[in-house]
Parts: C-alpha cells; structure tokens; sequence
C-alpha cells in the first residue's frame, strides 16, 4: 500500500510551494488508496513555534487536503532517532568522532591553503574502540569511499553522486540530538512511508538518507524530487508573484476546490486538461506528468479556473463556503434570512463570478435591507427622469405574473413607449433594485425579491 507523507518545518505559515508539495503527496495516496501523513519537523527548537504548527493545520484544513491519523512531532521522536544511531554505532556503521570544532576549522584551512579537498575526514573513523577518550564526541556515519550513491529519482530520472565525494555526516551532535538527516530517515522508515514526494531542494539530500537506508538495511522509498515553483517571469517565486501563505489566498476568496485544481497544475499535467474535479486529479495524478523545469505561478490562470469552479459548484455548497470565508475574514455572520435569500439567488451568482468578494458585491441585492443607499455609479443612473419611468413601471408590474417572460414584457412596454432600448430601462432599474452597477440580471432580481419588495424598492427612487 502506497504511504506518502507532508512533512513540514513549522517556521512559517504554509506558503504556496509547502501547499503543492503538500497536494501531490495527498493526491497521490488518495488516488491509490493509500495513506496520507503528517510530520511536523520541528526538531531546530530556536525556530520552530507552536503559531507555524497552528497556520500549517489550518491551511491544510482550508484546502480539505486531510491527512489519517495524528499529525507527527519530529522532535518527540529524539529518543528513537538517538536509538538507531546507537544501533548503527554498535554495527560498525558508525563512529564516534572526537575532533572539536577547532580541529575541524583547522583542517579546513590547511586544506584550503593546500588546494586540496575541504571534505572532512576524521582521524577517528579508524580507530580503535579502546583508544576513546572520555570526552565529548558526535556519531557520524562511516559512509562507504567507493563506489558511487545512485537515486533512481521518479522526476529526475538517475542522479549519481560519487561516494568519495560525501563526507561522513553527523548522526548524533555532542548534546545527543539526532540531526535533521537521521531524523528524517528514521521517521519516514517507522511511518512506513513509501514515496517521497517533495521539493528539488532536497535531492542532494537523499544522497545522504540513502547511506542511512544502507547502513540500516532499510527499504528505500521511492523518491519523487519535483522542481520549485517559479514567478511568470521565470525568477524565483517572490512575494510579489504570489509567493505568499495559503491563507491569504483564502482571504481573497479564492475557493478551496479551485485552489487544488490551480496547485495541482503547477508542476503537473495531464494532456490539455485544465479545469478538472478531485476525482480526476485524483484518479490521473501520477510522476510521468511531473515537469522537469520549474512552473510558473500565474494568478490569470487561477482566476480563470476559479471562475469555472464558481460555475459549476453546488449551491448550497458555495453558501456553506461563502460562510466560511465571512468567518476566516472576520466578517459578520449571515442573518437567516440573508442565508434564505441567498440559497434562491445563488443561481444567478455563480457565472462570471472569480471569488467570494465578487460573490458577495453581486448579492448585495439580496444582503442589504431598503432602502437602499446607491453608490456612487449607481446613483448616477438614478437621475430625475430616470426615477419618472420607473415609476411608470409600478402599475404594470403590479399586474404582471411573476415569471421571466411576463416581467421582460411589462419592461420592454414602458421602455417603448418612451423610445429607450431595453437595456437603457434596465440600467436605472438596476441601479433601483440592487443599489449597484454589477448584478444580476434586473429580472432574476425581481424574481428573487418578489413583487411587493420590487415595488417597494421602485418606490424609494420617487423622484
Ligand atoms: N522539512 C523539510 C522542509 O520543510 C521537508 C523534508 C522532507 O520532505 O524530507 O523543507
């Protein structure tokens, strides 16, 4: 069974490329019944905090990418990391290395004066168990000198470092903490993780936890090292590209579904497909579609596939998410009955609609009570002999019945008699009706609201 697992530092909030790493290992599992874990690395203490941990949980949570079981502290794994280096210490895989920082400091100058090879090589690698003083002393790894360390990468295709090239790292520092490297390979060994799916950042880095595997006689996992995320302009992904936390693109009111459309295709493709639901993602998502250059964040193609999730969302869905991001935006709640209008007018929201501030400045018509207050552009609609026709419309819709067609026909008749195209009439209509320029159409709205709301709302613009 296939176990992926997201495994982040808690040192920030869960930025954009942590988010896609995070999507690809989950669609991964999800796609292959497998299971999806998190791990918390937070073993360097002065800057992990309990914030980064807590935005982390909740941007996962926003982006419904949910992981089985609880999520995994690195740092309370130190006894166990500590246990396999002893293990590897006691099979001859390790030693126990006695130099100080100032011998090492040392070496590296005379080495550097002498212009050969600046890789650490401990005197203690060799010697004799009996010759140990009783001193402080880090365990490194006896990394083998021959031979070669090759990653059959998933992305990469084969990368192939020379061992006489890798210095012996360290296991356990001279406090007796496990080091980043052990404790990785130790975690993701009793995790039971079977693909590693993350940031080519870290690929010289599986070099490394493969001499760990080795020295073990672990299985290794398979490794999948995907390139890092780029700004349109091909230069790395800043701020001002879009390099910010999850939820911030939350807070712009992007929905969740599109977010994981738009991450999952930076980096992956699945022939010309774009917009596409979880199930797909799910059931396509694989290594052959993973690029070899980084991609490219472009916020037109995640409006446009925004705007294709708001079109095809359920209602009720998008009410339930709507709620959601007034919460997270610390916006006022939905009254009940603004909740009931909505649900009616939802249908009339979705098309043309990119994000939630968009959503909600479209239903203003439904949110806001009378009288309406037009703003600025509204207003200007509403001139004198703007407000004289609409008043001429009352009478005829107070005997119109209320569908579409019955409503087009009593405008159209006011509107012709005073020469105007329909759309002219509608203008001030709407401006009437929602107080905005931007809305529906002028007859969903008076569907929506009804005729005694309508009327009421005609009369308010008496001029
Ligand atoms: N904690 C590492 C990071 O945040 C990820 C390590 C890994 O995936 O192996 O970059």
């Amino acid at each position: 069974p296939v176990v992926t697992r997201f495994a982040p530092s808690p040192t920030g909030y869960l930025h954009i490329g942590g988010a896609r790493t995070a999507l690809f290992n989950w669609l991964y599992a999800r796609g292959r019944g497998g299971k999806f874990l998190l791990r918390i690395e937070d073993t360097d203490r002065a800057r992990s905090t309990p914030e980064a941990t807590a935005a982390i949980l909740k941007g996962l949570t926003w982006l419904g990418l949910d992981w089985d079981g609880d999520a995994i502290s690195q740092f309370e794994r130190a006894g166990r990391h500590a246990e396999v280096a002893q293990a590897m210490l006691a099979a001859g895989h390790a030693y126990k290395c006695f130099a100080t920082q100032d011998e090492i400091a040392a070496f590296r100058e005379a080495a550097k004066a002498a212009g050969t090879s600046t890789l650490y090589r401990s005197p203690w690698r060799d010697a004799a168990p009996d010759s140990h003083p009783d001193a402080p002393h880090v365990v490194r790894l006896k990394v083998p000198r021959d031979g070669e360390t090759v990653i059959h990468d998933q992305v990469q295709g084969d990368v192939t470092w020379r061992n006489d090239q890798l210095d012996d790292m360290v296991l356990l520092r001279s406090d007796g903490t496990p080091t980043y490297m052990l404790a990785v390979v130790v975690d993701d060994h009793d995790m039971g993780v079977t693909h590693v799916i993350r940031g080519d950042d870290h690929l010289a880095n599986a070099a490394r936890q493969m001499q760990i595997y080795h020295a073990m006689g672990w299985a290794v996992p398979v490794w999948a090292h995907i390139p890092l995320i780029h700004g349109p302009d091909g230069k790395k992904l800043s701020k001002r590209h879009g390099a910010l936390g999850v939820e911030e693109y939350q807070a712009m009111g992007y929905p969740a579904a599109a977010m994981r459309n738009y991450l999952a295709r930076l980096g992956w493709s699945h022939g010309d497909d774009e917009f596409f639901t979880d199930e797909q993602a799910k059931e396509w998502f694989g290594f052959d579609g993973i690029g070899k250059s980084p991609a490219r964040f472009d916020f037109k193609k995640l409006d446009n596939l925004s705007g294709q999730h708001f079109a095809v969302a359920e209602d009720a869905a998008l009410l339930h998410e709507l709620e959601q991001f007034l919460e997270a935006t610390d916006a006022a709640p939905l009254t009940p009955a603004q909740k009931d209008r909505l649900a009616r007018a939802m249908p009339h929201l979705k098309s043309g609609t990119r994000n939630f501030p968009q959503l909600i400045e479209k239903a203003h018509f439904v949110l806001s009570e009378r009288p309406f207050i037009p703003d600025e552009k509204a207003a200007k609609l509403l001139d004198n002999v703007s407000r004289g026709i609409l008043a001429e419309l009352t009478p005829h819709l107070q005997n119109a019945s209320w569908t579409r067609d019955a409503l087009e026909e009593a405008v159209a008749k006011v509107a012709e008699a005073h020469d105007l195209k329909l759309g002219k009439l509608a203008q001030p209509l709407r401006a009437a009706l929602a107080g905005r320029t931007v809305s529906p159409s002028v007859f969903d709205m008076m569907i929506v609201i009804g005729r005694d709301e309508t009327l009421a709302r005609i009369a308010d613009t008496k001029p």
